[in-house]
């Protein structure tokens, strides 16, 4: 399934001229250690990647063996947004003492802020190793080569996240935020109804 035309746009509008398409490769992904979210189609290709045992992580050994519910619920934190009409996956991270951190959902991106400062922060679960400063081959399990293009694994979110050529996160303006959220809601509509009813015993 493609991204939808709207959504390429604007994540290549917030695209620095100058960057190279490998700037990834030899950075140490300090932009993992608060994850961007994934959508539900997004974890569907994330869930059959689990299945095949290919996601391996030095350091957190993923469970073998769950059903798409309890995979969601031990890796990922559900936050709805755009009022109660679109839900994001964010994968958890991993404390200093290799615990999994889950994030309550109300004033999410503070209360991830608050928990990672107090538990340290070892990064995305799908990190390949344990977030440390300076070491460039980090990683990430989901990473897709035609990830632009394509939904696929890569959280969307993910995609959305730009670097400046000295691999300094450009924060969105809160304009280009709330485009962001109204176009995947728009384009991917009603999907906590979807996931819920699709779903029933993970209803919040
Ligand atoms: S997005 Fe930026 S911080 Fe993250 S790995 Fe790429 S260059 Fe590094
Ligand atoms: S899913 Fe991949 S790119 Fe996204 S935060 Fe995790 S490791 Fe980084």
């Amino acid at each position: 399934m493609k991204i939808p035309k709207p959504l390429i746009d604007l994540i290549e509008s917030r695209k620095q001229k100058e960057i190279s398409s490998n700037i990834c490769e030899n950075c140490d992904s300090h932009c993992c250690t608060g994850p961007g979210f994934a959508i539900y189609e997004n974890i569907k290709i994330i869930y059959d990647k689990y299945q095949t045992g290919v996601l391996i992580r030095e350091s957190l050994v993923f469970k073998r063996g769950l059903t798409f519910e309890q995979f969601i619920y031990e890796y990922f934190d559900r936050v709805a947004f755009q009022n109660g009409s679109f839900i994001a996956f964010f994968p958890k991270t991993i404390s200093d003492r290799g615990e999994l951190i889950s994030v309550p959902p109300w004033n999410y991106y503070e209360s991830r802020k608050y928990l990672q400062s107090r538990d340290g922060r070892h990064g995305c679960i799908f990190l390949k190793k344990n977030f440390s400063v300076n070491q460039n081959d980090n990683g990430c399990l989901l990473h897709h080569n035609q990830n632009t293009d394509e939904i696929s694994a890569k959280p969307i979110d993910c995609l959305f996240l730009q670097c400046s050529p000295n691999k300094q996160q450009i924060k969105p303006t809160s304009a280009e935020s709330s485009l962001w959220f109204s176009l995947l809601d728009f384009h991917f509509p009603d999907s906590l109804k979807k996931f819920n009813e699709e779903h029933p015993s993970m209803t919040n």
